[in-house]
């Protein structure tokens, strides 16, 4: 039988999260300071060499930068082009035919996505119940357990007791077998949360730690992620991979971020944390219900209780942010990037004239 196209990517779209230019857009969590400055001097820097010269097979100067920042091994670390496509191989080398990838939801609009990509079936169940019983995700004997933490879009934390809680659980499940699921753990916001569990992965033996460059390093535009586990679990992921992914500026700018020499993310990150302390505090003042966040956004509810209504209002004052709809808690919700006050004052005036709009109608 023809196997083109795949029947199993009937489901699946191209990802549209429903983004257009905008003045001030807080939609995407990337870093509304800028991009690392260490990086901007390398790429200043450039050579024709940097263009007409392959990289590195697996990206050996980014691996070196990861080892030394993060106390490990440079066995113990993979990358990719970007923290998707470091998913995405994990996924694909963890891959088991009609398995499952559990993950609490709501979580990063992706996963289900790359679950599909890599032919498996996303399970995700509901994030009280997987944080009241980690067993859930273990229901049907996954291939892969995604967590997010801190998760997009809630901002929520999952306490290191619970993660510890989940490994014991798959360890048991296990019983010692040389296979198991891989349980993945995406750290893209962990530096605003200025807590880590990479120290945990290389003795365990398939848990795998995922950071991207493209928040807390200010590189979106340069499609480049990390990985840290053990030795074994990095070889499967590399060959999933495969050479020459990360492109050779990209290994050498990512490398400048991640050795930080001058501590520049410390201090965006601080200054992104008293911004989301004030951004919370504006949000209490108009009453509006927010999640707590450990990350570098804010989850609040909408304000109409359309989200979509509420974000194209936005939309028209110039700002952008990412509608969700049925958040736990909340109901539909707008996401909204920390960042540099002054962008927080034109959000907060965009909210207010909606706010006022909303008032109008209502007494109207
Ligand atoms: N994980 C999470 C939780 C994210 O929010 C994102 C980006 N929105 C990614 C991974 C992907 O990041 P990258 O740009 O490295 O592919």
């Amino acid at each position: 039988m023809t196997p083109f196209p795949r029947r199993d990517y009937a489901d699946l779209r191209r990802y549209n999260p429903g983004r257009a230019p905008a003045a001030v857009d807080l939609s995407d969590n990337t870093n509304l300071w800028g991009p690392h400055p260490e990086a901007l001097a390398r790429l200043q820097a450039a050579t024709p060499d940097d263009l007409r010269c392959y990289p590195e097979l697996y990206a050996d100067t980014l691996r070196d930068a990861v080892s030394k920042r993060f106390d490990v091994d440079p066995d113990c670390v993979t990358t990719g082009a970007g923290s998707d496509d470091l998913l995405d191989s994990a996924f694909r080398a963890a891959y088991g035919a009609g398995q499952t990838v559990t993950y609490p939801a709501p979580t990063f609009s992706m996963v289900g996505d790359l679950a599909r990509m890599n032919g498996m079936v996303p399970r995700p169940v509901p994030w009280q119940e997987a944080h009241d019983d980690p067993s859930t995700l273990l229901v049907d004997d996954p291939a892969v357990i995604f967590l997010c933490r801190p998760n997009n879009p809630t901002g929520a934390q999952l306490s290191e007791d619970w993660v510890e809680r989940l490994i014991g659980l798959v360890e048991d499940s296990v019983g010692g077998a040389a296979r198991g699921p891989l349980i993945v753990l995406d750290e893209a916001y962990a530096d605003f949360a200025e807590e880590t569990l990479i120290e945990w992965a290389p003795r365990l033996p398939r848990f795998l730690v995922t950071r991207t460059c493209s928040k807390a390093y200010g590189l979106a535009g340069l499609r480049c992620g990390f990985g840290v586990a053990n030795a074994g679990v990095v070889l499967e992921v590399d060959k999933s991979r495969g050479p020459y992914k990360v492109a050779r500026l990209a290994i050498e700018l990512a490398a400048s971020a991640v050795r930080d020499r001058d501590g520049w993310v410390t201090q965006m990150v601080d200054e992104c944390l008293k911004n989301r302390w004030r951004l919370a505090e504006a949000l209490d003042e108009r009453d509006l219900d927010q999640l707590p966040s450990s990350a570098n956004f804010i989850l609040l509810a909408s304000p109409s209780g359309d989200a979509a209504q509420d974000a194209a209002a936005l939309r028209d004052a110039a700002v952008q942010v990412r509608p969700f709809v049925d958040i736990p808690d909340l109901g539909d919700a707008l996401r909204v990037t920390v960042g540099p006050w002054p962008l927080m004052e034109q959000f907060l005036e965009a909210l207010d004239t909606r706010l006022a709009a909303l008032q109008e109608i209502e007494s109207s």
